[in-house]
């Protein structure tokens, strides 16, 4: 569905992706792993079209959509959660997901105003589905850090994609909440969607993802199935240093 093919990125004298290649298969979870500062975020960043990319190609569907801005690759239909919840304050659980299941490609005030017939049942899917248990009119800056979180990623499902990219969508939850989204991921890969999760932590991807990368200074250094991924050494080594 994606291929990635030998990425790089400088930021100043600081090669944040360093020839970073990968594959992301259709209806798979592939998780990209690494310590800080590995690269994680930054190939998120230029998959999404925000941060340009100095050297490679990245292709989506059969189509190379390397120097396309963030609108368009939105639009051919790749969803993503950033590391650092974003949200409006002032803004209803209801509305977030609103305004993200009518986003396409016109501009988003015009979306706000348009409704669907269908809209009340999907926002009270999308919701069910994340398990966020609170009112609908309840405004974003009324929530809890883990309910964020939750609502973050309600956002993420709710804009129409083929690709769902999740940056660290567990980073700094309870275990209980740890445990709540693994199942989502797992429920939205179930549903047949392809998801490529960003994660720190290699104990969470071990039993969830299909293919894990492993990235460390800009490169991957490891690519595989979970259980070989687990006592590669030099995966070891990369996490050492942490
Ligand atoms: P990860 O997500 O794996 O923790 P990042 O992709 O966030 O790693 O960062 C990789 C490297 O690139 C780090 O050294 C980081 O400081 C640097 N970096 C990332 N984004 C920027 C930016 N916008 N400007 C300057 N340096 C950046
Ligand atoms: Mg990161």
């Amino acid at each position: 569905m994606m291929r990635i093919t030998k990425v790089h990125k400088n930021f100043g004298g600081v090669a944040a992706l360093a020839g970073c290649s990968l594959m992301v298969d259709s209806g798979k979870i592939t998780a990209l792993i690494g310590p800080n500062g590995s690269g994680k975020t930054t190939l998120f960043n230029v998959i999404s079209g925000i941060v340009p990319i100095d050297k490679g190609t990245i292709s989506f569907q059969g189509k190379d959509v390397t120097r396309k801005p963030d609108y368009l690759i939105a639009r051919q239909g790749i969803s993503r959660t950033f590391q650092q919840v974003r949200l409006f304050k002032n803004l209803s659980i209801h509305d977030h997901v609103a305004i993200a299941l009518s986003t396409n490609d016109e501009t988003l005030l015009r979306n706000f105003f348009r409704t669907r017939k269908d809209q009340p049942k999907r926002i009270k899917q999308v919701l069910e589905l994340v398990g966020l248990d609170k009112p609908p009119q309840t405004y974003a800056s009324d929530l809890s850090y883990g309910q964020r979180k939750l609502l973050d990623l309600a956002v993420a499902i709710a804009k129409p994609h083929s690709l769902l990219m999740l940056d660290e969508p567990v980073a700094g939850v309870n275990p209980k909440l740890r445990q709540q989204i693994k199942g989502i991921i797992r429920a939205l890969a179930a549903k047949g969607d392809t998801i490529l999760l960003i994660e720190h932590d290699m104990n969470f991807v071990m039993d969830l993802a299909d293919k894990v990368y492993v990235l460390d200074a800009g490169t991957i250094i490891a690519e595989g199935l979970p259980r070989q991924i687990q006592d590669n050494e030099k995966v070891l080594e990369a996490y050492l240093g942490d």
